[in-house]
């Protein structure tokens, strides 16, 4: 077992859930090994910088941080160290540009960031792979955020090769987790007191037992059994791959949320068989039919992107005429950025920058009004919420979430963190519902 006894750490995570799970691994694998994980980056020997590689957006906030980093080496030294998706694209490019970088190591290979760490400094090593198969042991241990809402990934990669996204070839084919290592996972962490479970992966449901062939809503069905768990949630859902059996297993489940995160990206069905998703505007409205027939009252939220080579008015309209007949709970949106490798990166990314960020501008501010009148809706009703922590904003305040996943903050007296608790809303604004703690559930 390698040694890092006396050594500090700092992860800076930048992207998805599934970047955060890693990063809780990352910070697993380095405990194990002795090391210590410090609050702020300044406070730590390693900075290990997880990045996420799916937006043009992301990769800007990357280097412009890896610039903070470089001046805080050159006083105190540091060892800057890159994982996650631009770690496993732009390996080279990186290491040429940046050569204050230390290590770079993909999402494959963080098991082997202690013996990284323990070779010391100047070998830059490059460790990345899309390795085709699982590997359980490479997954153990997680040092997890919260000790009330937990992620478990359930499978990574993905075989959908949308036109516009590098996660194909950032993470790999799909693999998936054998059941029973999900199901061992999740009864440790129902003995840890965990009150909620998180699913994860690029499409969760895709998910297929590599030893019994077992579906995702065989999975969920499995966990609906496990009494320590009150609330179940997944993410991602692939529109295309969402099945009726599996709306049905939602609704039957006693645990799993009404509550449903499918990336729409566009309303229109020129543009979707442009982004080769796989399924039409039509489609998706008929899964929303189905999922509210089965689970009325079901929250949903989505994703969405302006801007697609070729979005015409027309289309774009079409993508404001989805939001207003579904009413999403919460979206997502982001403008068309290309990314180098991918099949949209062909296209001729026509549509002028003013455009893309009036369109942007647009969805956001239709949406902001939808998610204020959904959130008004609940004005002199009692809800039940999972405390979660502390508000970021303010340390008198606890913040929680309902089952349709809308932020709650409420003051109490005692600490309810990891409780569940019944709060009346008196007010809300356009991102979260505020109301008064009316006791444990
Ligand atoms: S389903 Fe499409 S958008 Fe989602 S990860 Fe796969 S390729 Fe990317």
């Amino acid at each position: 077992m390698t040694d890092l006894n006396g050594l500090t750490f700092y992860i800076e995570t930048f992207g998805c859930q599934m970047n955060e799970n890693d990063s809780e691994l990352i910070a697993g694998l380095l405990a194990a090994a002795g090391a210590r994980k410090a609050e702020r980056f300044e406070d730590g020997q390693v900075v290990v910088v997880n990045t996420c590689a799916v937006r043009g957006k992301s990769e800007e906030k990357l280097f412009s941080y890896l610039g903070r980093l470089r001046s805080w080496k050159k006083k105190h030294g540091l060892v800057i160290g890159l994982a996650g998706c631009v770690a496993q694209l732009y390996r080279e490019k990186i290491l040429a540009k940046n050569p204050d970088v230390d290590f770079i190591v993909g999402p494959d290979n963080y098991h082997r960031l202690p013996e990284i760490l323990s070779h010391g400094l100047g070998l830059k090593p490059v460790m990345t792979s899309s390795a085709r198969d699982w590997n359980e042991d490479e997954r153990q241990p997680f040092m997890r955020e919260s000790l009330v809402s937990a992620y478990v990934t359930i499978m990574e990669g993905c075989d959908n090769f949308c036109a516009y996204c590098i996660v194909p070839f950032t993470r790999g084919r799909e693999k998936f987790r054998p059941l029973r290592a999900i199901l061992d996972e999740l009864a440790g962490l129902a003995r840890d007191g965990y009150k909620e479970v998180r699913f994860l992966g690029q499409n969760v449901n895709s998910y297929k037992d590599p030893e019994t062939g077992a579906l995702f809503q065989d999975l969920l069905k499995a966990s609906d059994d496990i009494k320590e768990f009150k609330w179940i949630r997944f993410i991602t859902s692939h529109p295309k791959n969402f099945t009726g059996e599996i709306a049905k297993t939602m609704a039957r489940s006693k645990k799993v949320c009404r509550q449903l995160h499918l990336p729409l990206q566009s309303g229109s069905t020129m543009v979707l068989e442009r982004m080769k998703r796989g399924y039409t505007r039509e489609d998706y409205l008929e899964t929303i039919r189905l999922l509210r027939s089965v689970m009325p009252g079901i929250s949903l939220s989505t994703d969405i992107i302006v801007g697609f080579p070729g979005e015409t008015e027309r289309e774009f309209e079409e993508t404001m005429s989805a939001l207003e007949a579904i009413r999403f709970a919460n979206i997502f949106s982001f403008r068309y950025s290309p990314r180098p490798g991918t099949a949209a990166a062909k296209l001729n990314d026509d549509v002028p920058f003013d455009v893309k960020r009036r369109r942007l501008l647009e969805v956001q501010k239709r949406q902001k009004a939808i998610q204020t009148e959904i959130h008004e809706g609940f004005i002199g009703r009692t809800i039940k919420v999972l405390c979660l922590g502390k508000s970021k904003k303010d340390e008198r305040v606890y913040s929680g979430r309902n089952e349709g996943y809308q932020v709650v903050n409420f003051m109490s007296e005692r600490n309810v963190i990891g409780r569940f608790v019944h709060v009346q809303v008196k007010d809300c604004g356009p991102y979260s519902l505020r109301g008064e703690f009316c006791g444990e559930d």
